[in-house]
């Protein structure tokens, strides 16, 4: 049964709502000349932004499709509650749900210019690092257990360096954090009430889909609906927006009405593979890195190729879009497999006259879903080397942890996509001896699509005066720990606006 049914049905009324009244007001009056401000979506970098806005001399309203914050369930497979994924997304690991902080939960803590978005280039190295300290010490706070910071010392970062460099790679420094799927209610939850206690300023629209956001000479028209009860469409006037509405409503973005008024071009696409393997394998790199950033450039095509969200010791994933079903991977700080699962991506960038990056990878999995009666396909390594479908995992070495229809994916897959990582699977057999054996498990489709790049300042504002754009849906992040990052810069950019709006309107003394 789905658990986020989206009811069909026309809309009956629309009404103006003049001034909602705040919910999170102990003794706040609401100040007619105040300036109001809508956040759309409330994921990891709308979280943020809420952080710093809580308390500012505006008036925020939050919008989320999703339920409150503590009503939201943990993933109902795990729980018991399923055995397989719903046919319809539901809001556990669905892009569009906040997935990435509320799943597996990871967070890259260092300023990279390659690893974890574009920020690095938009802001520096400097600024974006003070970012995700906050992240780090905002995370660390509010966490119920100890969250070891894996940071590799002096004798790992030689280690690696030499065995990469053997193996034609290169490895890219990163500090992490891992919070684990169990966590993360917690976390997320303890942030927000702390939020919430400070923040007389903010109302909350819980279960209500923003539908369009419009331009009305220099204030925004918000419209919006309940997203499991419909039929109640309201609208109000806001004199800026924070758009945060992650990977997931990047197409709706592309809906609405500024939106060709906006500074665009186009994103990236990274096709790849879910690789399951035997943890023994890679566990000298579990151990000193729990995630090393491994890149390869592919003789074949000259292609980048790259790692991405490893899990050691944890579970593949389907990652249920309405359309399609991809494959993802998380583990928990509690509850551990014996295998590793990671990413293995292919980045690709398309130049005239293509402009369509997602449709791209979207096709190549709805064609993996068609092979496969509709969700992932699975196949040993060892029989896509020969040319032949899997047929059985009966006696497979690596034990699957998510079940999927045996299959071949080289009759979805574009050759050059699956050449590059053939590649880098052997070129990472030479660090962690045994991930390019017959019996590691290739589950696909792993695709990861990104919005339009929309130019922005440094504190994430477009070229439409007032509206900003944050986290993934700006593409400028690819992950919490930057999403999040840009909440922050967001938020400082609004407090700087009304100082400064402050600053014009008072009238000198003397
Ligand atoms: C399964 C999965 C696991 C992941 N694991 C990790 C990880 O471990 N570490 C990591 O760094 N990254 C991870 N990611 C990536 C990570 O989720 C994103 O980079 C991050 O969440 C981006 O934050 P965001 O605020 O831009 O978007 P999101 O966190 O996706 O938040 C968007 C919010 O907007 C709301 N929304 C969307 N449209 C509307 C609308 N029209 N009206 C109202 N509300 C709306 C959604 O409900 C959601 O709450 C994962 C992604 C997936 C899919």
């Amino acid at each position: 049964m789905p658990l986020w049914p989206r009811q069909a049905g026309g809309l009956t009324t629309r009404k103006r709502v003049k001034s909602p009244t705040p919910v999170g007001s102990q003794g706040f009056k609401k100040n007619r000349q105040m300036q109001k401000l809508a956040l759309v979506g409330l994921g990891a970098s709308g979280l943020f932004a809420l952080k710093e806005l809580a308390g500012a001399d505006v008036e925020v309203h939050v919008f989320d499709v999703g339920p409150v914050y503590d009503k939201r369930y943990a993933c109902p497979i795990d729980q018991g509650v399923l055995t397989v994924c719903p046919p319809k997304a539901c809001s556990y690991c669905a892009p569009g749900q906040s997935a990435g902080s509320w799943n597996d939960f990871k967070v890259i803590l260092s300023a990279s210019p390659v690893i974890g978005g574009r920020l690095y280039d938009l802001v520096g190295g400097d600024e974006l690092q003070k970012k995700l300290n906050i992240v780090k010490e905002t995370i660390l706070k509010h966490a119920p257990c100890e969250i070891p910071v894996v940071t590799p010392n002096e004798e790992d970062l030689e280690w690696i360096k030499k065995k990469a460099t053997l193996a034609g790679m290169t490895y890219h420094y990163q500090e992490l954090l891992h919070c684990g799927s169990d966590n993360a209610p917690a976390i997320n939850t303890s942030i927000l009430e702390e939020i919430k206690a400070k923040g007389s300023n903010i109302t909350f629209h819980w279960d209500m889909k923003v539908m369009s956001v419009s331009r009305r000479g220099e204030q925004f028209l918000v419209q919006y609906d309940g997203y499991r009860k419909q039929g109640n469409e309201q609208e109000d006037l806001f004199d800026m927006c924070i758009l945060s509405v992650g990977r997931g409503g990047a197409h709706w973005l592309t809906q609405q009405e500024f939106y060709k008024s906006l500074d665009i071009y186009p994103g990236q696409v990274d096709v790849g593979i879910r690789v399951e393997t035997s943890c023994f394998f890679t566990e000298e790199v579990d151990r000193r890195f729990y995630e090393p950033k491994l890149y390869y450039r592919s003789k074949h095509s000259n292609d980048v190729v790259r790692n991405f969200c490893s899990n050691p010791k944890g579970f593949v994933t389907p990652e249920n879009h309405r359309d399609y079903v991809l494959v993802n991977g998380h583990s928990k700080m509690y509850e551990k497999s014996e295998n590793n699962n990671f990413a293995v991506l292919v980045s690709k960038t398309f130049t005239r006259p293509f402009k369509d990056p997602q449709l791209y990878s979207q096709t190549i999995a709805k064609i993996v879903n068609m092979l496969a009666g509709g969700g992932p396909l699975v196949q040993r390594l060892g029989d896509l080397r020969a040319g032949r479908r899997t047929k059985s995992l009966t006696n497979n070495l690596v034990k699957p942890t998510l079940e999927a229809e045996c299959g071949d994916v080289s009759l979805a897959y574009p050759h050059r996509i699956l050449e590059g990582i053939i590649e880098y699977l052997d070129a990472l057999d030479k660090i962690c001896p045994g991930v390019a054996d017959d019996s590691t498990l290739l589950f696909a489709p792993e695709c990861k699509s990104y919005p339009d790049s929309i130019t922005v300042s440094k504190n994430m504002e477009t070229n439409v005066p007032n509206l900003f754009i944050i986290g993934d849906s700006s593409s400028w992040t690819r992950g919490v720990g930057q999403a999040a990052s840009s909440g922050l810069l967001a938020g400082e950019g609004v407090r700087k606006k009304l100082s400064q709006s402050k600053e014009k309107t008072t009238v000198p003394v003397a």
